[in-house]
């Protein structure tokens, strides 16, 4: 018999959240309430791919230290929020998620797709998209000059500004900056953050992933 790890979105189920209760909710989040899920907590899980239940296995993985860095985190927020330019919603999604108080997070997955984990024990993980992904932001300008600590590590000459959909703000307001002040290596943390609620189209949120909307190369 064929096993393998699913990837986050491909286990869909109902959300596990008693006041929404979504039925098309994803191994990594809902995409009705916002709620980011563990996949094992959905209810009736199944494969995206062929729709079978799928089977939890054990295996070992890293996790970011969110409650340790909560007050750092805390602190930045409150400063970056009342000195920069928050939407609403980024800051009251983000004071939510303070409020409710930081959980660690799991930053590794059993993929071949994606980013190796470079630490011995670990090297046929990968990490997890919304781990890897915000350091793209850094290690694109590194791409592209040598002079990248002058936009990246001179947080009092820059301001950094980031636009998003509401359902990204938690992963630019609360998880990056927590890696970026864990460091302890005076990197640049987002003074203004543009969190904005979804567009709908036909009364579903526009959806890449869904296929919901009108795409250029469909058009
Ligand atoms: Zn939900
Ligand atoms: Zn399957």
């Amino acid at each position: 018999m064929f096993f393998s790890f699913l990837a986050d979105r491909y286990v869909a189920g109902t959300c596990p959240d008693p006041a929404c209760k979504y039925v098309d909710a994803r191994g990594d989040q809902c995409d009705k309430c916002g709620k980011l899920i563990n996949a094992v907590e959905l209810v009736e899980p199944k494969c995206q791919i062929c729709r079978s239940t799928p089977q939890i296995r054990k295996s070992e993985h890293l996790f970011l230290d969110l409650p340790t860095l909560s007050p750092d985190v805390q602190s930045w927020f409150q400063n970056s929020s009342k000195t920069g330019h928050w939407t609403n919603t980024a800051s009251a999604i983000t004071e939510a998620w303070l409020k409710k108080g930081l959980e660690a997070r799991c930053i590794t997955r059993d993929l071949k797709w994606g980013t190796p984990v470079p630490l011995e024990g670990y090297t046929d993980k990968v990490f997890y998209v919304w781990f890897d992904a915000p350091i793209g932001y850094i290690s694109i300008t590194a791409n592209y000059t040598d002079e990248w600590e002058k936009w990246w590590k001179q947080p009092d000459q820059v301001s950094l500004f980031q636009f998003m959909a509401k359902d990204n703000v938690p992963f630019h307001s609360v998880i990056f900056p927590a890696c970026l002040l864990g460091t302890q290596d005076n990197y640049t943390v987002v003074n203004n953050l543009s969190g904005i609620d979804y567009l709908n189209y036909e009364d579903s949120k526009f959806s890449k992933s869904r296929g919901i909307g009108v795409f250029g190369d469909h058009a």
